[in-house]
């Protein structure tokens, strides 16, 4: 445990020694074999340079752009570069196209929706209409924003939404039609330009969510990729996000949000002169800003290049190619999606063969991948984030996939206890409590603790020195076999457990 705040003040480097330490008991954000969370160009050097670049901005405050021109002047020239590569700037079809920068990807995508609402004051019960595919963010930004959420099933084949759902989904009450290019989840482009004519028609804004791929899908297109349209080309689009943290290999806390227009942002910033202190404009949802992230992703994009990212982007599609194969190599295994961009999601067709078992035998194996629950029509499956890093990895990941194959069909599929079951079958999210799910997690082996008065300090079987054990099966059959909402209550629950203090 750290104590945060000892009585007398501890030298740097034990404080940096400590840092260190705490961060063995990480995933490895380095080397190419964690498929979710970190983006890893593995270009040497890079990360000295962001950090030093981080470190130049650290203390500049975003709140006053009149105070710090270096961060309005490292803003707009980012801004210059995302609306550059995805259609907008001088001579394309978007010349007028402006844009702010953010700190990640929900807050780009609340941002959308948030200035589609105040567009359009009139409506008093507006409403956001999306594939289901859609980035949880959106539920998140409508939940906040008070906008209801109509979901559009997409078609178990193609990942997809039929243009004509969502055409008839649109009702006078919508503010905004968003969809994504590509899908977290399962790396598809959704069909962008017919989306966008129905959104144009019926009066309505589109966003497009490119936080994912929105930096690598151009470069994939230049490498001759068979990609849709789907940035400011398209008619229709109003707005797109794209992340730097994720494709522009930036360090964490920065994204972009682009509108086609001066007119369709204004209704995102916020400005408040109506108190003592100083008049307040607000570009975005937070006020004081870093510096560090924007400088960072300035230096990134800098010392990358357009050339840099286009070589990065074959390295990761040679990779994508490698793994996919790989994937099908596997008796008992398929690609759910076609892995038309960087994502590679694979499925189990063989009930001896159980996913959840698969992802902990690649775990064992030194993989990290990211196990997704059956929904609606869609089985579960395993996502794969494949980042240039992944490339010299490949050759090695098609044995190891095999053998954790056969490992997780020889170990069978996970049952879980009656007792389990039955305890799962009687729960709803409102009947959830604490205790209930201290009690549950324990039996798991999750090391979740009620705090220090009343919490056992086993972890119950946990063998890494994180909340959780080593092997996820049973609790992901577990949440897979549960509905959404009690998934959901129960994660929020044990989050909460393990959320507390640490008292000294
Ligand atoms: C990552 C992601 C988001 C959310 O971004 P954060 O930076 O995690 O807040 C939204 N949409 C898509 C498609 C994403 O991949």
């Amino acid at each position: 445990m750290i104590d945060a705040l000892p009585p007398e003040g501890v030298p740097a480097e034990q404080v940096l020694g400590e840092l260190r330490a705490l961060r063995g008991a990480d995933r490895p954000t380095h080397g190419g074999r964690l498929f979710a969370y970190v983006y890893d160009p593995a270009v040497p050097g890079l990360d000295e340079l962001a950090g030093s670049a981080y470190a130049i901005s650290a203390a500049v405050n975003g709140l006053d752009p009149t105070a710090f021109p270096s961060l309005l002047a490292m803003e707009n020239a980012l801004v210059a570069a995302a609306a550059r590569l995805l259609g907008g700037g001088p001579g394309s079809a978007a010349p007028a196209a402006v844009g702010s920068v953010t700190g990640g990807g929900t807050e780009s995508l609340i941002l959308a929706v948030q200035a589609a609402r105040n567009a359009r004051p009139e409506v008093t019960a507006p409403r956001l209409v999306a594939p289901v595919t859609a980035h949880a963010a959106f539920a998140k930004a409508a939940h906040l924003l008070g906008v209801g959420l109509d979901l559009v099933p997409v078609s178990p084949k193609t990942l997809r939404p039929a243009a004509a759902d969502i055409g008839a989904a649109i009702g006078p009450d919508t503010v905004l039609v968003a969809c994504s290019a590509p899908s977290y989840a399962h790396g598809v482009v959704d069909p962008v330009t017919e989306i966008a004519a129905l959104a144009a028609a019926a009066g309505t804004r589109c966003h497009v969510d490119a936080c994912f791929g929105g930096w690598t899908l151009p470069y994939l297109r230049r490498l001759g990729a068979d990609l849709p349209p789907f940035d400011f080309a398209v008619p229709g689009v109003t707005s797109i996000s794209v992340d730097l943290h994720k494709y522009a290999y930036a360090p964490k806390g920065v994204s972009v949000l682009l509108h086609r227009d001066p007119a369709l942002r204004r209704p995102q910033y916020f400005a408040y002169a109506d108190w003592p202190g100083y008049p307040l404009v607000n570009p975005v949802l937070s006020s004081t800003r870093s510096g560090g992230p924007i400088a960072a992703a300035v230096a990134t994009l800098r010392h990358l290049g357009d050339a840099g990212y286009l070589a990065l982007a074959a390295r990761t599609r040679e990779a994508v190619a490698g793994l996919a194969a790989a994937v099908t190599a596997v008796d008992g295994l398929r690609l759910l999606a076609e892995p038309e961009t960087t994502v590679v999601c694979l499925a189990s067709d063989d009930p001896d063969l159980d996913l959840f078992v698969l992802a902990d035998e690649l775990t064992a194996r030194g993989w990290h991948t990211q196990p997704q629950m059956a929904y609606a029509e869609l089985p579960a499956s395993i996502h794969l984030t494949v980042t240039a890093a992944v490339a010299p990895r490949v050759a090695e990941f098609g044995p190891d996939l095999a053998a954790a194959a056969r490992a997780a069909r020889a170990l069978g599929p996970v049952r879980l206890p009656a007792e389990l079951l039955a305890v799962a079958a009687g729960l709803t999210p409102a009947a959830l409590t604490p205790e209930l799910v201290a009690g549950l997690a324990a039996g798991l082996g999750l090391a979740a603790s009620d705090g220090p008065a009343g919490g056992s300090d086993s972890a119950g079987g946990s063998a890494g020195a994180g909340p959780l054990p080593d092997r996820l099966a049973t609790v992901n059959t577990l949440l897979n076999a549960v509905p959404p909402e009690l998934r959901a209550a129960l994660l929020t629950e044990f989050l909460s457990l393990l959320q507390r203090p640490s008292y000294h």
